[in-house]
């Protein structure tokens, strides 16, 4: 099964999203057999006509320059520096190969991505550029008639990418998250889930898997973008609900099984993680990925 990945993912900056994450996963992958070495592919450079699908052309200008402004720092809630504008870049890169994967071997892997607070012309919550987003314009520029689903089951509500692929009829954006944390100002999705603080495993996923088999039947997708965020995970520092390990265990499970009832092309991005033990958030991206693997690899 093959795997985006790039080392260069990892940054070194002080900073609440430990970005070392990517590269403790791939390895924990690697360890435990689910993937192999020969099979994990590097990233390449997003082209700039497939940034501006998504992107304004002053900020894909920005980012192309590496000119950010003391204010997109502050906006984006982050340092930024020249090493952590290519891996956006790359991270970018990388969720369009997959998404390339998946049209042609029907799962594509990506051990990183989820930049979904990115906006059109400007970045947000530690995210610059929406790789599902562009990802999503440009299997539309390839394949029109693809219906597109985008679940973002991130504890944060996948705002960026519900502005921007607002009004695409071939596209369908469904984020279930805490309504009580950041975003502080929240988009509109196709379908928006919203959850109280604290609420439980049992009670999450029951109501997220009632409103994706509805959002199945009803849209009709070819091709899904699964948002597998890590926090919302019980002792995540930036999340509020209730989730134990096993819990979203189950989440993806039925998740990849719902994708594969429905025989869709599948890619799948990690997003956010911050547990206070960053084993934890390995960890649950590693499950994440074996079970795509296991329900719906081929090989
Ligand atoms: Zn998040």
């Amino acid at each position: 099964m093959k795997i985006i990945y790039s080392p260069l993912y990892t940054i070194e900056v002080a900073h609440k999203f430990k970005t070392e994450k990517f590269e403790k996963t791939c390895g924990l992958l690697l360890k435990k057999k689910v993937i192999s070495a020969e099979k994990i592919i590097e990233p390449e450079m997003p082209r700039e006509d497939d940034l501006l699908l998504a992107h304004s052309p002053g900020w894909v200008r920005k980012i192309l320059d590496m000119k950010m402004t003391p204010e997109d720092e502050l906006t984006a809630e982050m340092p930024v520096n020249k090493d952590v504008i290519f891996a956006h870049l790359l991270h970018c890169g990388g969720t369009c190969m997959a998404a390339e994967i998946a049209i042609k071997e029907g799962l594509g892997l990506h051990c990183g991505g989820g930049a979904h607070h990115a906006h059109k012309n400007y970045g947000a919550g530690f995210c610059l550029i929406n790789d599902i987003a562009v990802a999503a314009k440009k299997i539309l520029r390839q394949n029109p008639k693809m219906r597109i689903l985008v679940i973002d089951l991130d504890v944060h509500q996948g705002d960026g990418t519900a502005e921007i692929l607002k009004g695409e009829k071939n596209i369908f954006t469904f984020s279930a998250h805490s309504k009580n944390i950041y975003p502080p100002r929240k988009a509109k999705s196709s379908f928006d889930l919203e959850f109280d603080s604290g609420v439980s495993g049992s009670l999450y996923n029951k109501s997220v898997m009632e409103n994706l088999e509805k959002i199945f039947s009803s849209f009709k997708p070819d091709f899904v973008f699964y948002n597998a965020g890590a926090d919302v995970y019980a002792k995540d520092t930036l999340g509020d609900l209730s989730l134990t390990m096993g819990d979203i265990e189950k989440r993806d499970e039925m998740v990849f099984e719902l994708i594969k009832r429905n025989s869709c092309k599948a890619v799948v991005t990690m997003s956010g993680g911050y547990a206070a033990d960053i084993k934890d958030t390995v960890k649950i991206h590693f499950n994440t990925i074996k079970k795509a693997v296991e329900i719906l690899g081929k090989n």
